[in-house]
């Protein structure tokens, strides 16, 4: 960048959530930027919610990573790029030379650019030969994906944002969208100013800041969403709401839905614990309603059933034929800020490239024939929760870690701690110094930060965004796709000189339109069309959603090869670990409103840190009372897994039964804040989407006298 142009301000997009807001930043010096909302972006024309407007203030290289290291009788020491890549391919392929391919894993994250992610999976899946790589993006939306493939046949979000305010109704299932993803929510909130008769229906255990706007909240007992579609669709199919051509032309399996499905609001009140006129105002509304929206998020995927609640709320959608039309369908909203970017290159350890499919051998032919790569994976790699217990087992013995932080992410994180310490080999690559994962690498390579690094990323409604440099590299820092490709290189692999990010787009463009496969089947996710791009024309890049210039599903044609839906039962379930006896309450997690992940950028923020400045449980004031503890008091939190310490409030719109804790303090404090050392490693077992709203746990006073 030439800093003699730092008046000029570059259009870029926000490295949090999944909403993917346009942001303008301003350098002011070789580390420091303005930033504002960028008017022009269609997610969110100028506007920036709390933590985007605070991006200025988390910049600089303070406790950055900027050099390479190497660990040397157990302590880490600088290292030239060489030396640190030398040591690392080495190893890896000593591993897998010795226990094959599936020794080895990479574990990345849904903040990596999709030019990152593609290079990731093409190494793992078409050079080393496994499908052992997988994301943090497995924590939050593969219930999601793993829904929309049952459905559908292929995983696609049937809704635009901009349906939001085209809505007459917007149900919100499991998120917390006022804090979680605010400007979505004020989308809302203006759309519901202009048009009253806009309903907004929220169903979740706690009552968040999103339940302020509702007109009606459905505090369902935690666990209970299968429940509460399932008397749903059952009550449209009998009330006349039902869309009969729909079904019969565009649609299987309604039957043995409804067989699964088979439940009365009576008993729906029961289970749900709602009061029964509740539950029918939802249902009489959302019967009456045709333009109806069924966002859903975290409070949905992250369970134990959480593929089956997605499949009952795209189930009531199928019923009254409410899909691929202006201002309705069933909305998954992600929660990183690459997520879906993520998922169209395969991120997954069970997905292939572009939207085809790992466990179909003329899928895996046709990807390995586009890559000329020497191999390609033959089955399913290791999900998030297995690839740590499999790293502690000894049968993975080395892994790489891109831009997250499992110590204090995944469930039973004390279990993923004991796993990095067993293994031979750790590799992490990381804008920052010391982070509780960091401090388990043999070596630790410096990546780019935002700001810094070059490439793209997709939000919730399908939009690919460039993520633009305004700032310099500093120190050694490279970008994580270049990382990737010269240790491939160094592993002697061809498919890897790359001289530019935008090479790596083209390629990824060109794949996704690849129809060399015998089944031939059309697929929504084709960006073919910008294969041609050159690099003046990717810097140029406006945001552009796919699938390019239609609507998905407009036609009502769906990935499967007789292009119809599929209705899927789902026999409600409850949680696997149920409270009682000496872990009588039920852990919650979740985020607020002014923080993301780990703390490792917003935590930088003083004014972030203002709103909510340390770690906290939310307890019912008679809960609190039973278990000893005051208002204010630091107490314990304890599952069979293990403990972490917090400061106790009351209320907190928590239920009875219920408490809540957020997921970013991490283990650096005097006290270890980690919730992830006491969440259960308990998963769906579709998805492999951890149950992080659902531990049994108690809490006590700390320290115990
Ligand atoms: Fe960033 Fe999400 Fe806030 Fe938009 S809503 S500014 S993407 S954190």
């Amino acid at each position: 960048m030439n800093l003699s142009q730092e008046h000029l301000s570059v259009a870029t997009t926000c490295p949090y959530c999944g909403v993917g807001c346009g942001v303008k930043a301003t350098p002011q010096g070789p580390q420091f930027a303005t930033v504002a909302g960028d008017t022009a972006h269609p997610s969110n024309f100028g506007k920036l919610c709390v933590k985007g407007s605070a991006l200025g203030e988390t910049l600089g290289l303070e406790g950055r990573l900027l050099h390479p290291q190497v660990r040397e009788e157990g302590k880490l020491r600088q290292a030239s790029w060489d030396e640190a890549l030398d040591r690392a391919a080495g190893q890896w392929r000593a591993i897998v030379d010795e226990h094959g391919p599936d020794a080895v894993a990479l574990y990345v994250s849904g903040q990596l650019l999709t030019e990152d992610y593609y290079v990731a999976n093409k190494l793992m899946k078409g050079y080393v030969g496994s499908a052992n790589i997988d994301t943090n993006s497995r924590l939050c939306m593969s219930s999601a994906v793993a829904g929309h493939k049952r459905a559908f046949g292929e995983d696609l979000v049937p809704v635009n944002y901009d349906d939001l305010e085209n809505a007459d109704m917007i149900v919100l299932a499991g998120s917390n969208l006022a804090w979680c993803h605010p400007i979505l929510f004020q989308r809302i909130m203006r759309a519901k100013e202009a048009r009253p008769g806009l309903k907004l229906i929220v169903i979740d255990p706690r009552r968040t800041a999103t339940c302020e706007l509702a007109d009606l909240h459905l505090p369902v007992k935690p666990g209970t969403d299968v429940w509460l579609f399932n008397g749903l669709l059952a009550y449209l199919s009998k009330s006349g709401a039902a869309d009969p051509a729909f079904i019969a032309n565009h649609t299987r399996g309604l039957d043995e839905a409804l067989e699964a499905a088979d439940i009365s609001p009576e008993d729906v009140a029961q289970a749900c614990k709602l009061p029964l006129d509740d539950v029918l105002a939802f249902y009489d509304a959302f019967a009456a309603t045709a333009k109806v929206i069924t966002g859903f998020s975290m409070g949905v995927n992250q369970s134990s059933a959480g593929t089956d609640k997605v499949n009952a709320i795209i189930n009531c959608h199928l019923v009254t034929g409410r899909i691929g039309k202006p201002g309705m369908g069933p909305f998954s909203i992600t929660g990183q800020p690459n997520a879906m970017g993520g998922r169209e290159v395969g991120g997954l350890a069970n997905m292939l490239a572009a939207h085809l499919d790992l466990d179909k051998p003329e899928h895996r032919a046709a990807v390995q024939e586009f890559w000329g790569s020497p191999r390609i994976a033959d089955k399913p790699g290791l999900k998030a929760v297995d690839l740590f217990q499999a790293i502690e087992s000894g049968k993975v013995k080395a892994v790489w870690v891109i831009a997250t932080n499992p110590i204090v992410s995944l469930p039973d994180a004390d279990q993923v701690r004991r796993a990095l310490s067993k293994a031979e080999l750790v590799i992490a690559s990381d804008v920052v110094l010391g982070t509780d994962t960091n401090a388990y690498a043999h070596v630790l390579l410096p990546a780019l930060a935002w700001g810094e690094k070059d490439g793209t990323v997709t939000n919730s409604e399908r939009r690919i965004s460039r993520q633009r440099t305004f700032l310099p590299a500093p120190g050694e820092a490279r970008g994580d796709w270049k990382i990737l490709c010269e240790f491939a290189q160094r592993l002697g692999y061809d498919g890897f000189d790359f001289a530019h990010q935008s090479e790596i787009f083209a390629e990824h463009a060109r794949l996704s339109a690849w129809r060399n496969t015998p089944d031939a089947l059309p697929r929504a996710f084709d960006i073919g069309t910008l294969a041609e791009i050159d690099r003046a024309g990717y810097d140029a890049m406006e945001p552009v959603q796919w699938p390019l210039g239609r609507r998905v599903f407009a036609d009502q044609r769906f990935s499967f090869p007789d292009g119809r839906a599929r209705f899927v039962p789902t026999a409600p379930r409850l949680p696997v670990n149920t409270a009682g006896g000496e872990y009588p309450l039920v852990l919650n997690t979740g985020r607020v409103r002014d923080q993301w992940h780990t703390m490792t950028r917003t935590g930088r923020a003083p004014k972030l840190a203002e709103h909510t400045p340390e770690s906290f449980v939310d307890l019912h004031p008679q809960d609190a009372l039973l278990c000893g503890v005051r208002d204010g008091e630091l107490a314990r939190i304890s599952s069979q897994w293990g403990s972490m310490v917090a400061r106790v409030r009351h209320g907190g719109g928590i239920a009875r039964g219920s408490v809540f804790v957020p997921i970013h303090w991490n283990g650096q404090n005097a006290s270890d804040a980690r919730v992830g050392a006491v969440v259960n490693p308990v998963v769906d077992p579709v998805s492999g989407e951890p149950e992080f709203k659902h531990t049994p746990v108690m809490v006590d006073r700390f320290p115990v006298q």
